[in-house]
């Protein structure tokens, strides 16, 4: 049972990583940011918390968003102070993703993110697989889809529009 009064005064990586389940990419609200990966690591000493948090989808306006809500949630679990730092090594991959982001993403019709190579070049976005139908025969319609981080997309087989993230 989940009780409010048990979950502060009981600051740990566990349940700071429990209630951060919470915060969504406000873009894709069906998925939260542990599912995404985004998190890397959360120390706690002394009700103080430090997060490391990977900005993806570096320039997109829901960062600030996004890290003014983890500040939110783990002070409401009563931390005295959270620091979130933005952490750019190692690159965050597709595979950091657990399967139910993957399965949100899905639903939701977007392709999942690719890995981001070292030096990002256009060649991320050919030949993505369609979400729907799997084929590699796609195109890019748009680099400037309905929100700065994703990037619009046509499959050719099954003539569906979808969504892509971009890799930055
Ligand atoms: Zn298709």
């Amino acid at each position: 049972m989940v009780n409010d009064s048990r979950e502060k005064g009981r600051l740990t990586r566990e349940t700071i990583l429990a209630a951060l389940e919470t915060v969504k990419d406000p873009e894709i609200p069906t998925v939260s940011i542990v599912d995404l990966g985004l998190i890397y690591d959360v120390r706690v000493k002394d009700e103080e918390v430090e997060v490391d948090f990977a900005p993806t989808f570096v320039g997109c306006p829901a960062l600030h968003a996004m890290e003014q809500a983890i500040v939110e949630r783990i002070q409401s679990l009563g931390a005295r102070s959270v620091q979130v730092r933005r952490v750019y090594r190692p690159p965050w991959t597709a595979d950091r993703m657990n399967e139910r982001a993957r399965q949100a993403l899905r639903e939701l019709g977007i392709a999942p993110p690719r890995p981001v190579p070292a030096e990002i070049t256009l060649a991320v976005f050919e030949k993505l697989p369609c979400p729907f139908c799997g084929s590699n025969d796609t195109r890019m319609e748009n680099l400037f889809g309905p929100t700065s981080c994703r990037a619009l997309f046509y499959c050719n087989t099954c003539q569906q529009p979808f969504e892509a993230f971009k890799p930055l």
